[in-house]
Order: C-alpha cells, then structure tokens, then sequence
C-alpha cells in the first residue's frame, strides 16, 4: 500500500503529542474518487484510551480555572490558522471524503467562524442573582460540565468535530473526540491548528479506533460527564442507552428525511434551482439535505422539468478538479445502500427520469437521480437516502402534504417554497422539524440552533443553545451569618 505525499501522517492526539498508539492495528483511508489508499490509520489500544482520559481529567481541572480571556486568545489564534490554512485542509478533505474543493474550503472557513462565535459566546455564559432578602446571596453560576466524549461522521469532516470541539472548549470542558476513521485527516489537521494556537495539553484528545470499542470504553468512564454523538438513528440509540446506564446526560444530532413541500404559488423554476442546490450539496450526504419533494400538481410538471434540467446540469467528477460541482459518495457500502433504494423504488413501479444508474470507472460516483410516481411503500420515501436523490411526489392538498411531511418518525429539517406571509405561515406551524427554511436550502450558521425533532435527537448545536449541554448549573446560597 502506498501513502500519498500530499496526505498528512495520521496519528493519535493525546495529551498534547501525537501518538501512533500502543498497538499494531492500521486501517486503511481510501480516496472516494480514485480507490487510491492515501494513508493508513493507527487505532486505539484500550490503554490509549486510558491515557486520553486521563490527560483529558487534568486538562479539564485547569482549563477551566484557566482566566477566560485567556482561553478565548488561544481559540480565536486557533480559528486565524484554520482560515489561513483552509486550502490546504480542503484539499485533504476533498481527497479523503469527495467533496468539491470550493465546498470542502468553505467548510473550513465556516469551522473558523463557528469557534470564533461559540468562544465570543461562552463569555456570556452568565449566571444569575436571585432576589432574597437581607443576609443571603442566592446565584446561579453556569460552570462547564467537565470532560466530554465525542463520536462523528464522516459527512462533514471539519463541521461534525468542530461542533462539538468548540462547543466544548470554548465552554471550559476538555474533550475525548473520535473523529471518523473514512476521514482522519481532517481532523487531524483541525487538531494541529488548535495544538499550534497552544491549546495545553490534554485539552482536546484525538482518537481513531473500532467505534464500538472506543464508546463501549470510553463513556463508561467515570471521568466522562457529557456525551456527544452526531451519525445514525440506530447508532444514537445504542449510545443514548449506554450513556444513561450510567446517568451521563447526552446530545444526539441524528438523521432525517428533510420533507420539501412546494406550494401552488411558488415559482417552480427557482424552486426546483434552490431544490437541486440543497439536494446536490456533498452529493446529498448531509442530515439536513432535502429528500422528499411534495410539488402541488397545478405547477408540478414545470417544477419536474426544471429539476430534472438542473440536476443534469451538475458536473460529477472529482473534487479537486476545477468546475466539478458534486464529487463520489464517501465509499462502496453508501453507494450500494442509495443504488438499492432507486433498485427498489423502480421495482415498485417509480419512473427514473435522470441519473439512476452506477457509471462504469473508478471511484464511488453517482449521478444526480430524479424518480416520479414512485409508490408509497417505496423504501426510499421512509429510509433516509444520504445520497444524490430527489424523489418527486404530486400533492393537491396542503393539509395532506404536512401530513405525509411530518409522518415519518424523523423531525431534522423541512422546507417550503410560498410567495404566500400566510401559507408560508401554516408551513411553519405546521411542520414537525427542529431546522425549517422558508424559499431556500441554504445550510447552518453558528448564530441559530440546529437539532432535531422526534427520533431525529435531543440537544441542539450552534446559538447559544449550543453550550448548554456543555454547561451545569450550580445554585450557590450564600448567609451572610
Ligand atoms: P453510522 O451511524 O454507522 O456511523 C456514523 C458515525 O458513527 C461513524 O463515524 C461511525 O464510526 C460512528 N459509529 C458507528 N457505530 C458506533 C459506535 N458503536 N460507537 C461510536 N461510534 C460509532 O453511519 P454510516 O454507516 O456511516 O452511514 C449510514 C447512515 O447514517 C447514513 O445513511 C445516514 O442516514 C446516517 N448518517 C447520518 C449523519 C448525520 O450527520 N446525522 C452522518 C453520517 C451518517
């Protein structure tokens, strides 16, 4: 197996140095577009992850006694290198997950942003004074929770990490993170911009291993207090489980089914332009990607047309070169579970009226897909497809297409397209998502919340919501004799 040159060593994090760990084992990282191994992944021993624990119990204990101002000069230095450095970790992210350059770039700029705003906020995590009487002071001090165990995908390499790395470091917590194993570069490079920011050691531990063996150990853990999980429903269950057996609270980003309903007064074109936009973003392998598309029958045939224009119109190719839009699907097994739904959706009778076939080459590519009449029993119209299909269903009644829309034990994000204050309005009221765009698909910003309804998770990341799973409340009565 050859490593290539321009793919970062991977390692462990942990406390402060870069390990390759205590054991033999190596996984492979593979590029998406080529088949080509870039790299090979050290994974966690068992004592590694005792050592991560440790380091992150005693980097917790001083960085939260460490002067606010302080840590703040440290994570904004860490946010300037990631923005100096995003091309260089764009283009490690587009050769281990696929993505398009531009947009693996753009992650990376977004990532610094989002520390930035999650370290500017956790100074204003203020607690409060409650009216007594003379002779008591009664206050509410919010202090940060303690270590945390983190678990991530692969969709996002930057975003899904430096949520919750931000989260928690900026809130005083130190962190055990498993970034994912298809994608360690990425965070390994994230992690070399917060180690060269001087992040003390044991702040943020970065570990690799058999994900199964990483939480069973690490959660557990009496030095772990928070949980923090972002991947599949069935997944964020099992770890859910785990944390509460040992009363550990947790937050679980989960996935969704993001329902878009596209009213009779809405233009079809720039619509079906926004829909085609959302869909196509990371060749649909995002959590909030738009998946169910109800189009009122008066404008449904023009709508079709121009998605089915736009989704043809997207250049599929690799990532790093120039003007490709949408790169592969992250590996073999995605492609595999997307194809088997337009497989399955077709034999229900669905008609494909673009993309839906595997192209011949190397690589994990799949085109842009458009099916209409598929039947309700279609697996597709209940599983979450994370891939770069858009199934089109006619709609003559509202009130029914909110109903299908919010049917499915999923509740992430929704969309709606009106030129109607009081249509848009019954969108909002009456979709079941805890993400809702109104005339857009455009993603996440810092400043909001993003989580889920129903199955689709608890806790919310971004806003100022964001730190308070990071945080615990202490209620402090203090006689004054
Ligand atoms: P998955 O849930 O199996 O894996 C997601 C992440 O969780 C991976 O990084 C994996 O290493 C980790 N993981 C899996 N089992 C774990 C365990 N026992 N302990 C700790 N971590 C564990 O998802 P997948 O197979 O990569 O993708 C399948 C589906 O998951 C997708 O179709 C999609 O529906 C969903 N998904 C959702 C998101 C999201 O952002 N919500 C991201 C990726 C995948």
């Amino acid at each position: 197996m050859t490593a290539t040159s321009s793919y970062p060593p991977l390692a462990l994090y942990i406390d402060g140095a870069w390990t390759q760990g205590s054991g033999t084992r190596r996984e492979p990282v593979v590029d998406p577009a080529t088949g080509q191994v870039l790299g090979e992944l050290p994974l966690a021993e068992p004592a590694d992850l005792d050592a991560a624990l440790e380091a992150a119990d005693r980097g917790w204990r001083s960085w939260r006694d460490t002067p606010i101002e302080t840590r703040s000069r440290i994570l904004h230095t860490a946010a300037r290198l990631l923005r100096e450095r995003a091309q260089e970790i764009g283009r490690v992210m587009t050769m281990e997950q696929g993505k398009p350059l531009a947009e693996a770039a753009g992650e990376v700029l977004r990532v610094a942003n989002l520390l930035e705003w999650d370290c500017e906020e956790a100074r204003r995590a203020y607690g409060r004074i409650i009216p007594t009487g003379p002779g008591e002071n009664l206050t509410v001090l919010r202090e940060p929770i303690g270590p945390v165990a983190a678990f991530v995908p692969w969709n996002f390499p930057a975003g899904s990490p430096m949520r919750k790395i931000a989260a928690a470091v900026s809130a005083g917590c130190s962190i055990v993170i498993k970034a994912s194993e298809e994608v360690p570069g990425t965070a390994v490079l994230i992690t070399r911009a917060f180690h060269d920011a001087g992040l003390p050691a044991g702040v943020l531990n970065l570990v690799f291993g058999v994900p199964e063996e990483v939480s069973s150990h690490v959660i557990v853990s009496p030095v772990i207090r928070f949980v923090a999980f972002t991947g599949s429903i069935p997944v964020g269950k099992h770890l859910a489980q785990r944390a509460a057996s040992v009363m550990k609270p947790s937050a679980m980003e989960l996935g969704g089914h993001a329902p878009v309903i596209v009213c009779a007064d809405a233009d079809p074109k720039s619509a079906a332009v926004a829909c085609a936009r959302g869909k196509y973003a990371n060749a649909g392998q995002v959590c909030t990607s738009p998946s169910r598309f109800f189009v009122h029958r008066s404008i449904a045939e023009e709508f079709t047309t121009a998605l089915v224009e736009a989704s043809e119109a997207v250049r599929v190719g690799n990532g790093l070169e120039p003007g490709v839009q949408m790169g592969p699907l992250v590996n073999a097994r995605r492609r595999e579970a997307v194809h088997r739904l337009v497989t399955d959706a077709r034999e229900k009778g669905a008609t494909v009226l673009t993309g839906g076939e595997i192209p011949d080459g190397p690589g994990y590519f799949y085109p842009p897909t458009v099916l209409v009449d598929v039947p309700a029993d279609a697996a597709i119209l209940s599983d979450e497809p994370f891939g770069p299909l858009a199934p089109v269903i006619v709609f003559d009644d509202l009130d029914e297409a909110l109903r299908q829309a919010n049917a499915l034990p999923y509740g992430l994000a929704a969309y709606g397209f009106t030129n109607r204050a009081d249509t848009a309005d019954r969108l909002v009221r009456g979709f079941e998502a805890g993400i809702l765009s109104i005339n857009h698909t455009g993603g996440s910003v810092p400043q909001a919340p993003s989580g889920g309804y129903k199955e689709s998770g608890y806790g919310r990341e971004g806003g100022a919501e964001g730190l308070d799973g990071y945080l615990v409340t202490k209620r402090v009565s203090h006689r004054l004799q």
